[in-house]
């Protein structure tokens, strides 16, 4: 069967096409098509037709920041039209930050758009490369799903819900609280119950964003507050707080409990993640958690932290107020999480 479908490639590094260099695997520029060439599969004519675009420079994931996430998602607005879907490879390391960033910034998504990449460099030779990219592109020219997306090792995942699990494993991603969009065994089986997603505009329309000052700051037993002070007085606009539990805080440590205090005071929006893998956080549950609830700390529910900071950024960038950007913090937008009730 030969596939009428047209998938665009949008090549930003990564392992997947990284070579052996004195310091380590990085990638090489204008190498990539020479690797496609080899693998026969690529030129089969039952795989949707691809065109790939390679990015300048190419990058190990961990350089991908704000800049970046814009230029990908200009690459696909661009040429939204043109192609039935997207394939995004990207390094592991921070694909579920990307592709989290990407389903908030692509609103009114109607084509997939798939991120994906390799634990090992397709020239080597037992790359779990070949078959990531070929599964993504097949589930890019399919048009079932119509959001963004993280395939990985026979899973189909909500980027929003993705995080990267293992830096060893073939299967290195999970959505450890939300199901797999899809499982790909010997036909691609998709979860239609898990594919729905909150209302949203008919038309599509792509954000971009700005870097605003945001931390992260996870919690551990014997915290010394002191040491942080510096980071959550300054002027943050928000903190993402990745506490026990359903949200829990060391309420006997009152350095702790004031800072955030009067961080909140001064505007800055405390966010509470939870550093359980399923459930997220309740606030009010227990009174470890009261101080952030009368501090006005707002709950990420079962969001990923990796969610927790792409929707910050997003909503800071749609130019919102303190106020509408905490009541849309606890909103599911794209599927990133459940709403705060
Ligand atoms: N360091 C690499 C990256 O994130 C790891 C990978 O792609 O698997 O670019």
């Amino acid at each position: 069967m030969t596939s009428n479908k047209r998938v665009c490639i949008l090549y930003t590094g990564g392992t997947i096409g990284m070579v052996p260099t004195e310091f380590g695997y990085a990638p090489k520029k204008d190498y990539f098509n020479t690797l496609l060439n080899q693998i026969h599969q690529m030129k089969s004519p039952a795989l949707p037709s691809w065109d790939v675009v390679e990015f300048d420079p190419l990058l190990d994931s961990s350089n991908i920041a704000i800049d970046e996430w814009n230029n990908i998602g200009r690459a696909i607005a661009e040429r939204y039209e043109e192609y039935d879907g997207f394939v995004v490879l990207h390094g592991t390391d921070t694909m579920s930050y990307t592709a989290s960033a990407l389903s908030f910034m692509l609103e009114g998504l109607n084509k997939p758009v798939v991120f994906t990449g390799a634990q090992i460099p397709l020239c080597e030779l037992r790359s779990d490369g070949r078959d990531n990219l070929i599964n993504s592109i097949i589930i890019a020219g399919e048009g079932i799903i119509r959001e963004v997306c993280v395939y990985f090792g026979g899973k189909l995942l909500r980027a929003n819900r993705s995080t990267k699990i293992a830096s060893k494993e073939l299967q290195a991603f999970d959505s450890p609280d939300y199901p797999a969009l899809a499982e790909v065994r010997i036909d691609i089986c998709y979860n239609e119950s898990a594919m729905s997603l909150p209302s949203r505009p008919k038309t599509f329309h792509f954000t971009e964003l700005q870097s605003f000052p945001i931390g992260v700051l996870k919690l551990f037993p014997g915290f010394q507050f002191e040491l942080f002070e510096g980071m959550i007085n300054s002027n943050l606009k928000a903190v993402v707080l990745e506490a026990f539990g359903s949200g829990n805080i060391p309420t006997n440590n009152r350095a702790l409990v004031d800072g955030i205090r009067k961080s909140a005071e001064n505007g800055t929006i405390i966010t509470v993640t939870s550093q359980c893998q399923r459930g997220g956080t309740t606030l009010g549950t227990y009174a470890t958690s009261n101080d952030l609830v009368e501090s006005g700390a707002i709950s990420a529910s079962d969001m990923t932290t990796e969610a927790a900071i792409a929707k910050l950024y997003y909503l800071f960038s749609c130019g919102y107020d303190t106020d509408r950007v905490k009541l849309l913090m606890e909103t599911n937008l794209r599927g990133e999480m459940n709403d705060v009730v």
